[in-house]
């Protein structure tokens, strides 16, 4: 039956839960007799242009404050949006009138944000790490445990260096970690990897971290740092994770005053200077991939562009980690006919990379050129960094998971996402070494 109704869902009554008052805020909760109504996931596939642009529209209309997880981009293409539990009999009534089928991917947004934030608290309220091998990595942690794992890292490891790369729009100091191990040695290339452009995609920051630990502990990792130097940066958006801590678990962009007054920040993934205000970006300051006034408007963009460009004669690997989908792209993101010079370099090592991921947890990771294997999108670091700062070898990753969770994963999946990210990682290590084949790739999609 194309039109699953969904009546019965809306109705569902949630079981309470014990609920922190600082998501009453943004959430639509409503409480009668200690029983919960949150807002969903809702999911649909358009099948023609016209649904598309249908949904696309829908989302983009405040009055309804829908919020998109897989953007509308394409046709026979998911799109997840969140819908806020005063609109659910509004949406669903619009969604049946044009006849569009959903699924409700996740019926209990708040219950998952509650299980996430309290394991996180319960466990930091008992333990206190003092350096990075007693970090709990099975849990969450807000941006001030972020900063003292990275002190820990830079006290406790002699080849690590802390650097300020800068400050965000409300203060906060963006750190970047350099790994330099083989003193005597001529400067190696470096790989260098960031987290957290998104706030909300938690995983991000909490799955490199224990990466980094893995790679810092555990001897047989050792040779990472002989073939390449490191740079690694946790959190960008720093003042979008407290806010996701404090006010708004799924809050997305920056936190700039944009010109609309009641809409606030920017999609950093969009505010880079390549194809910069092109398509798959918004110029309105509400819409979730709104692309900001001018190129590097936000300071955590402009801060890092001044840093790759410092470091881009070194870097020759750029990870820049997001989630979620299970995805590794490779440029260009902002026009399917562009393809990357060493294309076909970049395929091959997705390919292993990927190959390498499946093997540890058999998830299957998604890998080709951003426009074709996504959508088409402007202003993206991946882009950036292949195209201005000329470092060769570009990806973004979309971590865990396929839609289950979606940027609520759940903490004890931090660990295995992070077995398959390294498990890649090697690979690449491996693979970026390769001398370069020319020509072009077959996409995978
Ligand atoms: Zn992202």
């Amino acid at each position: 039956m194309r039109i699953i109704i969904l009546a019965v869902c809306v109705l569902l009554v949630k079981s309470a839960y014990s609920k922190s008052k600082q998501y009453e805020k943004r959430y639509t909760i409503i409480k009668t007799n200690a029983q919960v109504f949150s807002d969903q996931v809702w999911s649909v596939t358009p099948s023609t242009e016209e649904e598309l642009q249908f949904i696309a529209n829908l989302i983009n209309t405040p009055q309804y404050k829908l919020d998109s997880w897989k953007d509308p981009r394409t046709i026979n293409r998911e799109i997840n949006f969140r819908v806020p539990f005063s609109e659910i009999p509004a949406v669903n009534q619009i969604l049946q009138k044009r006849k569009l089928a959903y699924r409700v991917m996740i019926p209990d947004v708040q219950h998952l944000i509650d299980s996430q934030t309290a394991s996180s608290g319960n466990r930091r309220a008992a333990v206190k790490a003092t350096n990075i091998e007693d970090f709990d990595y099975s849990n969450y942690h807000p941006a001030e445990e972020v900063y003292e794992w990275i002190d820990f890292v830079a006290r406790d490891y002699s080849f690590a260096r802390k650097f300020e790369v800068g400050i965000t729009t409300q203060g906060r100091t963006i750190y970047a970690l350099r790994f330099a191990n083989g003193v005597g040695t001529a400067p190696k290339k470096a790989i260098y990897v960031d987290a957290l452009i998104h706030c909300r995609e938690w995983i991000t920051t909490a799955t490199t971290m224990w990466t980094f630990k893995e790679m810092l502990t555990k001897p047989e990792y050792s040779t990472m740092w002989d073939d390449y130097d490191w740079y690694f940066i946790p959190m960008i958006n720093i003042d979008g994770y407290v806010h996701t801590w404090t006010e708004d678990r799924l809050w997305r962009k920056t936190l700039s005053q944009t010109a609309t007054r009641s809409c606030t920040g920017v999609d950093g993934n969009r505010n880079w200077n390549v194809s910069w205000g092109g398509e798959g970006s918004s110029e309105r300051p509400c819409n979730f991939d709104y692309h900001g006034p001018f190129p590097y408007s936000e300071p955590e963009v402009r801060h890092l562009s001044y840093f790759i460009m410092e470091n881009k004669d070194q870097i020759q690997v750029l990870l820049s980690v997001h989630s979620y989908s299970q995805l590794l792209l490779y440029p260009y993101n902002y026009d399917s006919d562009i393809h990357a010079d060493n294309d076909v370099q970049l395929h091959n090592i997705s390919k292993a990379v990927c190959e390498a991921m499946y093997k540890v947890h058999g998830k299957t990771y998604v890998y080709g050129r951003g426009a074709e294997t996504l959508y088409v999108a402007s202003g993206f670091t991946m882009d950036w960094a292949h195209q201005v700062a000329n470092i060769p070898i570009s990806y973004t990753y979309e971590l865990r998971d396929t839609g289950e969770f979606g940027f609520l994963l759940p903490a004890d999946q931090i660990i295995p996402n992070g077995q398959e990210f390294l498990a890649g990682l090697v690979v690449l290590v491996q693979e970026a070494q390769n001398p370069v084949a020319s020509g072009y790739g077959p996409n995978e999609v």
